[in-house]
């Protein structure tokens, strides 16, 4: 997988010398050599990954880092800083900054070519969420931009680990961060994984076996634990295993003995990771559902309608099943409006779309098709079925006017409706609306709040046959 990859060192021997590597390996090379410049080339060149040294004149690697991860534009591109002190603390701090790792110079090749392989595919994923995101956009949606500067903390962790000491260790140092924490001893446990639900899973290695190993990949292949964060915890001869491991879409790994605020900071950057992608995944849900939806009634909406009346009455020909639809509209309902104000009006649609709700059966669609229009899609159902349904929602509203909240009015409310059937799919869904709503026309001419129907159209009465 090719990827564009950012170096930012202020020694020219340093830069030449990744970059020799990295370009060996097929990988698109930018430079800059020193913060601001880095920062720069960060917003205009979108790299997928950023190389950054720590020791650097003026903005040094620490706050580059800071500033790249405080930017919800730049926020998901990933980044590695690259140290010749190869202190812990260097290290932890750099973690708080954001950092996605940390190596130490000189850079061990095996390692770099992982990391790097290992962070460009999250980076392509996340890339695919926001290509989503765009698309919502120009949709029309408004994105909420997903909260950059989350601390990390208060998460739920499953810990996999059998060795007794170890365990209540990692146990009291994540706790002291505000994590829950379930433990599992159990290296063949992904079912009980999968039903807790974690945000992180933490994986100490325990003996040379494979187990933890096989336990990742399990992870990995199961839909409700695929985007979760997996970090392993090892021992400096356990670096193979790490590299398969990163391979294999484990995210991070942390060598023993295990530094308590290595650890806090580690685990912070997989809980901000994954509330950052569920973030976005949510927003997507919500679009789409907005998408289809009436955001007043909570009904369907007319895009919907049209997709869905399509394809029901594109299977009809070889189902021989009638479908129904009732053509609904409020009488009068402007003088709702006016005379109670346009809230109140709100509040009769609401309801009318409730009503329509408690009248029809599970698999009946309903729709707000308009203003105060509504359609109910009745599918394996003949006319004079539909016609009971529509009877029975125009006198509930006739019935029972409607109550509005913080008023002790109640607004009457009557409907028409037309009904119109389709038999054996001679016509379009464009065609039966339109016959529909001929018969809520007739309704509205013969005085309102009644129920028409229109005479059944098959293939037969078509002056001639449909071509295709
Ligand atoms: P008719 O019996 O002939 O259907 O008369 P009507 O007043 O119901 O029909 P008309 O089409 O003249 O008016 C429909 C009204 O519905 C006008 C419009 O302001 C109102 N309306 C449309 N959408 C909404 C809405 O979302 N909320 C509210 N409160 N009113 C709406
Ligand atoms: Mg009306
Ligand atoms: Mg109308």
């Amino acid at each position: 997988m090719s990827a564009r990859i950012l170096i930012v060192d202020d020694t020219p021997s340093s830069v030449k010398m990744l970059a020799a590597k990295l370009t060996n390996e097929y990988y698109e090379v930018l430079t800059a050599d020193a913060g601001r410049a880095a920062l720069k080339a960060v917003e205009e060149d979108a790299p997928d990954l950023v190389l950054l040294d720590v020791m650097m004149p003026g903005i040094d690697g620490f706050d580059v880092c800071q500033q790249i991860k405080q930017n919800p534009r730049t926020t998901h591109i990933p980044v590695v800083m690259i140290t010749a002190l190869g202190g812990r603390e260097d290290r932890v701090r750099g973690l708080e900054a954001g950092a996605d790792d940390f190596l130490t110079k000189p850079v061990d090749d095996t390692t770099l070519f992982a990391r790097v392989r290992s962070l460009v595919r999250l980076k392509r994923m996340l890339d695919q969420w926001h290509l989503r995101e765009e698309t919502s956009e120009r949709l029309g949606f408004r994105t909420d931009t997903v909260d950059v500067i989350d601390g990390g903390t208060g998460a739920h962790i499953i810990l996999v680990d059998d060795s007794t000491v170890q365990k209540s260790n990692i146990q009291e140092i994540l706790g002291a961060d505000s994590h829950r924490i379930t433990v599992i001893d159990d290296y063949d446990a992904s079912g009980k994984i999968v039903d807790i639900g974690g945000d992180v899973i933490v994986i100490s290695l325990s003996t040379d076996s494979d187990a933890p190993l096989r336990l990742a990949s399990r992870l990995r292949s199961l839909e409700p634990t695929r985007q979760v964060p997996i970090l392993l915890i090892g021992d400096t001869e356990d670096m193979d295993y790490f590299i398969k491991a990163l391979e294999l879409g484990v995210n991070d790994y942390l060598v023993r003995p295990i530094d308590e605020h290595e650890l806090i900071a580690r685990v912070r950057t997989q809980v901000r990771r994954k509330r950052y992608q569920d973030r976005l995944q949510a927003n997507l849900m919500q679009h789409l559902s907005m998408a289809l939806t009436d955001s007043l009634t909570g009904l369907h909406n007319r895009r919907y309608l049209t997709t869905h009346l399509e394809s029901v009455m594109g299977r009809m020909p070889e189902q021989d099943k009638p479908v129904s639809l009732l053509m609904i509209d409020i009488d009068h309902f402007k003088k709702v409006n006016d005379t109670y104000g346009h809230a109140a009006g709100d509040e009769v649609l609401f309801e009318v779309g409730q009503r329509i709700l408690r009248n029809i059966r599970g698999f009946d669609l309903a729709v707000r098709y308009g203003g105060e229009e509504f359609v109910v899609e009745m599918p394996d159902t003949p006319v004079e079925v539909a016609l009971g349904v529509a009877d029975r929602l125009c006198e509930t509203m006739a019935n029972e006017p409607v109550r509005i909240s913080g008023s002790k009015d109640k607004i009457s409310v009557t409907l028409s409706i037309g009904v119109a059937e389709s038999r054996d799919g001679g016509e379009t869904a464009d065609e039966l609306l339109k016959r529909a709503d001929e018969a809520l026309y007739e309704a509205k001419r013969a005085g309102r709040n009644r129920v028409i129907p229109t005479p059944p159209k098959t293939a037969r009465d078509a002056p001639e046959a449909r071509p295709g």
